[in-house]
């Protein structure tokens, strides 16, 4: 057996790519671990937290089946009866109606406007009339693909909101990553295994903890602990030192304010990949900090509506793509979990994509719940019910955006990361990739698997690794 016993492996940042390293690194024995979290809570983007003595999630998040088996199956000895099997059931609002999502062929047939319909099917014959793009961007491709009417209907104002960009300007690896059905055939085929007959046991259904969806995380942190791990909160990483092409250590802040230098044979960074090259000691080449500059993150503001009442709808999530309201969906945490407690309350989860030079960022609870009555009630969702309160949530990092030439910016960073000795750099915010929870553990594990004793990287197996990462595909 190799040893590890003094081998330094530091984790930064406690979300689920970093929890999901300590644990499996603690689970094999490998060396000594310390998990580093600026944040008092561990779980990062996929943490839970009380609004009003109900469980809730940083917007909607669902444990999705189509994971790793190893995944699942680890996930499942964690949680055992705590993980429920739920059916989906949401709505989204296409043509000024409300469709069940994900599609189901019937509810599509008598819901959708008939026009819109017809147009769809147009535009699936009309598919290989339609001429390959010049210049294959997210909105060419697609156009392409699905044609005019849900491109311009659905994925067109959809990300402008999200992204805060016109979709010609964003990059086809959106569409790679996030569109899973990219014709309408391929649509409606998906609509087809949601019959009963051809659907298998977890088709239009979804993981979720009675928790809340943090229940995951913190199940695999107590477990990393419990092995060994050395768990680090409200701890702040100030500087990143390297001498040469080998990382040999950072500099934390502790809770207490004091700053202390440590020493490590291995950095596991999860930390977001522009907050990496901005800590680097001494600063990275001058190309690798302009291309950190060009890229960026989509940030998030949460509003936790509190209303007087047992359940506002029996919809789990409601999908807003037009561009009339700002807000991009809206879940009910009570619907996650299946429960009816505490009665007489419940809360809206609404997801309002913007960045911190926004109007709404700054705003206050009460003038974002104002606003989110609002636009509730243009959507033809009227609160009745008493408001009891408002409460927000910020995440500045919430989504990486693939603007044209991204892909330029983010290779000159990774290919200079990659020959640094004493550094590992993944998960959804270091590798940049629009990651579930489950590829963010897949991730990890593959990270924890290549470590050596004295903190060594096998960049072969890594570099198999990383492949694989490419074909992850984001589930909404
Ligand atoms: C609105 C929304 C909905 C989503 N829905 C789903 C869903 O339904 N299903 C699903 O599987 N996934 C979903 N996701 C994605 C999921 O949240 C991510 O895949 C997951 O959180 C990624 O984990 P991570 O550890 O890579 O990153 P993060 O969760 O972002 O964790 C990074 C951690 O690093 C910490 N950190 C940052 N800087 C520092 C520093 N300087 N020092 C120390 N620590 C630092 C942060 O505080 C954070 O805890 C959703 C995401 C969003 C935004």
């Amino acid at each position: 057996m190799s040893d590890f016993s003094n081998t330094k492996l530091a984790v930064l940042g406690a979300g689920p790519a970093g929890i999901a390293t300590a644990y499996a690194l603690s689970k094999a024995g490998k060396g000594q671990i310390a998990l580093y979290e600026r944040a008092k809570v561990a779980g990062g983007n996929s943490a839970s937290f009380d609004v009003a003595g109900i469980r809730c999630d940083y917007g909607s998040h669902r444990f999705h089946p189509v994971a790793e088996p190893a995944v699942i199956d680890a996930v499942k000895s964690l949680l055992g009866d705590d993980l429920m099997l739920r059916p989906r059931h949401g709505r989204i609002r296409l043509g000024g109606r409300w469709i069940h999502f994900p599609l189901k062929l019937g509810d599509a047939l008598t819901h959708l406007p008939p026009a819109f319909a017809a147009s769809l099917i147009g535009d699936m014959a009309l598919k290989k009339f339609r001429k390959e793009p010049a210049e294959r961007t997210f909105s060419t491709v697609l156009y392409k693909g699905l044609g005019p009417t849900i491109s311009e209907h659905f994925y067109f104002p959809y990300v402008r909101k999200l992204w805060g960009e016109e979709p010609d300007h964003l990059a086809v690896k959106l569409a790679e990553r996030r569109v899973g059905s990219g014709s309408v055939g391929k649509i409606l085929g998906k609509m087809l295994r949601m019959l009963p007959g051809l659907r298998g046991e977890t088709t239009g259904k979804f993981y979720y903890p009675r928790q809340g969806f943090g229940q995951i995380g913190g199940a695999m942190l107590d477990a990393a602990v419990a092995q060994g791990t050395d768990l680090r909160l409200g701890t702040d990483i100030t500087a990143i030192h390297r001498d040469g092409n080998r990382v040999t250590g950072m500099t934390v802040k502790d809770p207490d304010g004091t700053s202390r230098r440590i020493d490590t044979d291995l950095l596991l960074s999860t930390l977001p990949l522009t907050t990496l090259v901005r800590l680097l000691d001494p600063a990275a080449p001058e190309a690798v900090v302009n291309a950190a500059r060009a890229i960026r993150f989509r940030g998030m503001v949460l509003i936790y509506l509190i209303l007087e009442t047992d359940q506002f709808t029996e919809y789990d999530a409601h999908y807003f793509p037009e561009i009339s309201v700002p807000i991009s969906r809206m879940s009910e945490p009570k619907n996650y979990s299946a429960t009816t407690e505490p009665r007489g309350r419940t809360v809206l989860c609404a997801e309002l994509p913007c960045d911190p030079d926004e109007k709404w960022w700054t705003m206050s609870d009460e003038e974002l719940g104002r606003a989110y009555v609002g636009w509730l009630n243009d959507l033809g969702l009227p609160v009745k019910a008493r408001v009891l309160g408002t409460e927000t949530r910020r995440l500045s990092h919430a989504y990486p955006v693939y603007d044209l030439g991204y892909e330029q910016h983010f290779r000159t960073i990774d290919d200079w990361l990659l020959k640094l000795e004493g550094l590992l750099v993944f998960g959804r915010q270091g590798l940049f990739a629009h990651d579930n929870t489950h590829h963010a553990f897949a991730m990890s594990w593959a990270a924890a698997d290549v470590v050596g004793p004295g903190g060594t990287v096998d960049h072969a197996a890594w570099t198999r690794h990383r492949r694989d990462f490419e074909h992850h595909t984001v589930e909404d």
